[in-house]
């Protein structure tokens, strides 16, 4: 069935498109089925699951870290994560930064944004991620590289409510662009579309979708 699934889900992506197959409380052999099929990249959203699934499962896997993080577990991870989608506020961006130097790698992340109506989804607020970049502050990080950015849409069957934020992010992505304060050829990713919204999300500009129950069966 998982295999089924992603076939199925890998068929209506652009090429442009990846796939993060979101494993979390998935078990080890349903994530060694979805890797027979040829999938490599994963999300996970707790930090010691990440972990020790990194650690027993292929070595030439991705592993993605797609939930909030503490700032007391980015060690636990700060060796085995490709991509940190989930970096919401200045405060983790340093500690990144200070872990990724001691541990003697370089992190890519994405900024999330709180895209959504619902308060309680994390995220910078436009503005501040705006004057952010403005004030130069990515060149801040050496081991850090700002690969784009992270949302969540609300979650709602509306489906110009969901467009309109979907919209919102990727014209802030390029909005960015065009202050010339990030690399250009990195600053690329649009991490947004989950199982309900994918389809909607790629029509808006998404280059990565976080997709869960379709490949794996509900939570
Ligand atoms: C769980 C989760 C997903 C996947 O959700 P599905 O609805 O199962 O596809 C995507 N993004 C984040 C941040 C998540 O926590």
């Amino acid at each position: 069935m998982i295999q089924k699934n992603l076939k199925s889900i890998q068929s209506q992506l652009p090429e442009e498109v990846l796939l993060v197959a979101v494993s979390k409380t998935k078990s080890k052999e349903m994530i060694a089925e979805a890797y027979k099929a040829g999938q490599r990249d994963f999300g996970e959203n707790r930090p010691l699951e990440l972990r020790e699934k990194a650690e027993t499962l292929p070595s030439d896997i991705r592993w993605h870290m797609i939930g909030h993080l503490q700032r007391n577990k980015v060690r636990d991870i700060i060796d085995k994560v490709y991509l940190i989608h989930s970096v919401d506020s200045v405060g983790l961006l340093d500690v990144i930064e200070r872990r990724a130097a001691k541990a003697g790698v370089n992190v890519k992340v994405l900024l999330q944004v709180h895209i959504a109506q619902e308060e309680h989804k994390f995220g910078f607020e436009e503005a501040n991620i705006i004057r952010f970049f403005k004030e130069e502050k990515a060149q801040d990080y050496p081991h850090v590289s700002i690969e784009g950015l992270m949302g969540m849409a609300t979650f709602t069957e509306d489906e110009s409510q969901l467009r309109k934020e979907f919209s919102t992010l990727k014209k802030l992505r390029d909005k960015i662009l065009e202050l010339n304060t990030v690399n250009q050829q990195e600053f690329r990713i649009i991490s947004m579309g989950m199982s309900g919204d994918y389809s909607i999300a790629i029509e808006e500009g998404s280059t990565m979708v976080r997709v869960g129950s379709s490949i794996f069966g509900t939570r």
